[in-house]
């Protein structure tokens, strides 16, 4: 049984033929390619460069190479070595074009999976991996769920409302927080600017207790340009190239890269 509430109201939402309703008579219908469209004013949805709709496809197809499973797997591994019963709900927090969420929903396919972004674009593309995911267009500030109905929230490279973790997840819940460190994809940041800012990462730690905490590093080699341009565009760091530095992309043929992010796991 689905968690999904009404982003207005916040009752639950059922399903009747095409459409999800609430009591209150909101109404939202089932698109095409088979996502719920539960963003309320969708015109104060930004769009930052990083959602593009090239950005989106440089990720499909870089990721669906499985140079990131190594950061999927230990997601999943999280989940294994905390979960509790059977029939869980699954929230992939800033799903993106779905690849993780997806995953996600292969290895746990008697649980409920749901895969929420803004980005109406990134959400389409991820209808094409399966339909047997919760696909929803949604805010993360007002998260279209029952309170304290969700036993795992994951939240890879992404921004979180804490106050709506705490509200749509279980007492026994837990969030896996995925964020990047200094390093990560530093051969990139050489690549691309003359400077390197080094951000620290007090900002996104986040006020529940942790259960654990890792780095996980590692090193991935690309040996075609394709793949290389890819990861490139899948970065923010890509639509900040300055016009002299462009040659570094016409003679990119391979990369080395180094995964350097820190998982996080925090119980409600
Ligand atoms: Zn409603």
């Amino acid at each position: 049984m689905h968690k999904l509430a009404c982003p207005k109201c916040h009752e639950p939402l059922i399903q009747i033929g095409n459409s999800y309703k609430c009591v209150k008579g909101h109404c939202y219908d089932i698109a095409k390619s088979k996502y719920l469209n539960l963003l309320l004013n969708p015109d104060k949805a930004t769009n930052n460069p990083g959602d593009s709709k090239e950005s989106l496809i440089a990720r499909k197809a870089y990721l669906t190479n499985g140079y990131y499973d190594i950061i999927l797997n230990n997601v999943i591994d999280c989940i294994k070595r905390y979960r509790k019963g059977n029939k869980l709900n699954i929230l992939d927090l800033g799903c993106g074009e779905g690849y993780y969420t997806c995953g996600l929903n292969k290895v746990f396919n008697q649980d409920t999976i749901y895969g929420l972004d803004i980005s109406k674009e990134a959400i389409n593309m991820a209808t094409k991996y399966t339909k047997d995911v919760y696909w929803l267009v949604g805010n993360s500030k007002n998260l279209p769920f029952l309170n304290h109905s969700l036993d795992f929230i994951t939240a890879l490279f992404t921004v979180v409302n804490q106050d709506e973790l705490k509200r749509t997840l279980k007492n026994e819940g837990y969030i896996i927080h995925v964020t990047a460190n200094p390093n990560h994809l530093i051969e990139i940041k050489e690549l691309i600017y003359d400077k390197i800012k080094v951000k620290s990462d007090k900002y996104i730690r986040l006020d529940f207790e942790t259960i654990e905490s890792y780095d996980l590093v590692h090193l991935i080699h690309i040996d075609n340009r394709e793949d290389a341009l890819n990861l490139l565009k899948m970065t923010p760091h890509y639509y900040h190239i300055k016009k002299e530095r462009r040659n570094v992309l016409d003679t990119l043929e391979k990369l080395s890269v180094t995964i350097d992010i820190k998982i996080t796991i925090y119980h409600i």
